[in-house]
């Protein structure tokens, strides 16, 4: 799958985290839902996620920078694409690391003290039944090397396909009225 559509798919896990535990959420929750869903692909040689650009100003102006492209170097040097990185294991050690890291810094950002941890690591398991979804599947029980598959054969998802650009636009209005809902509630 793309990583737009891994974005979305990740962001949309904040809705559904709203739905079932109630906690009150934040633009920035989005955003966090929407890494999660890269994430996964830092073991990928080219991705989303290694290019990802945080920068200013246009042409020979620009100022950027790609705060994930050694990591994913290094990631993707070392392992295998849709390996150890496309496992439960790997979704148990980011809901570990990121709810020991947000704990920490939140003693400087009261404000990271909330849900991101666990927005993260819902986003990063969305990337992982996403890609489950695919032809390839995933090693959903690394190091043991048995491929899963969460479809049927025929309706396996393929990259950059109607169905996968069906999805994202379905996923990403059921983004917008969740946002368009929750300030109509707020405002009303
Ligand atoms: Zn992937």
């Amino acid at each position: 799958m793309k990583g737009s559509t891994h974005a979305i798919i990740g962001a949309n896990t904040v809705w559904i985290l709203a739905i079932f535990s109630g906690f009150s959420w934040n633009p920035f929750l989005l955003l966090a839902g929407a890494l999660g869903g890269l994430l996964p692909d830092l073991d990928a040689s080219d991705s989303k996620i290694k290019h990802l650009e945080i920068g200013y100003g246009k042409g020979k102006r620009r100022v950027a920078f790609k705060p994930f492209y050694l990591i994913s170097w290094i990631v993707s040097s070392v392992f295998k694409h849709r390996g150890a990185f496309h496992s439960i294991l790997a979704v148990i050690l980011m809901g570990w690391g990121s709810f020991f890291l947000f704990l920490f810094l939140s003693q400087w950002i009261e404000f990271l003290r909330h849900e991101f941890w666990l927005v993260l690591t819902l986003g990063y398991a969305s990337h992982l039944i996403a890609d489950g979804m695919t032809h390839h599947g995933i090693p959903l029980l690394w190091p043991w090397k048995g491929r899963f598959h969460f479809l049927p054969k025929h309706f396996r998802i393929k990259t950059g396909a109607v169905t996968e650009r069906i999805l994202y636009v379905v996923l990403l209005l059921t983004l917008a009225l969740f946002v368009m809902n929750s300030y109509y509630f707020i405002s009303s």
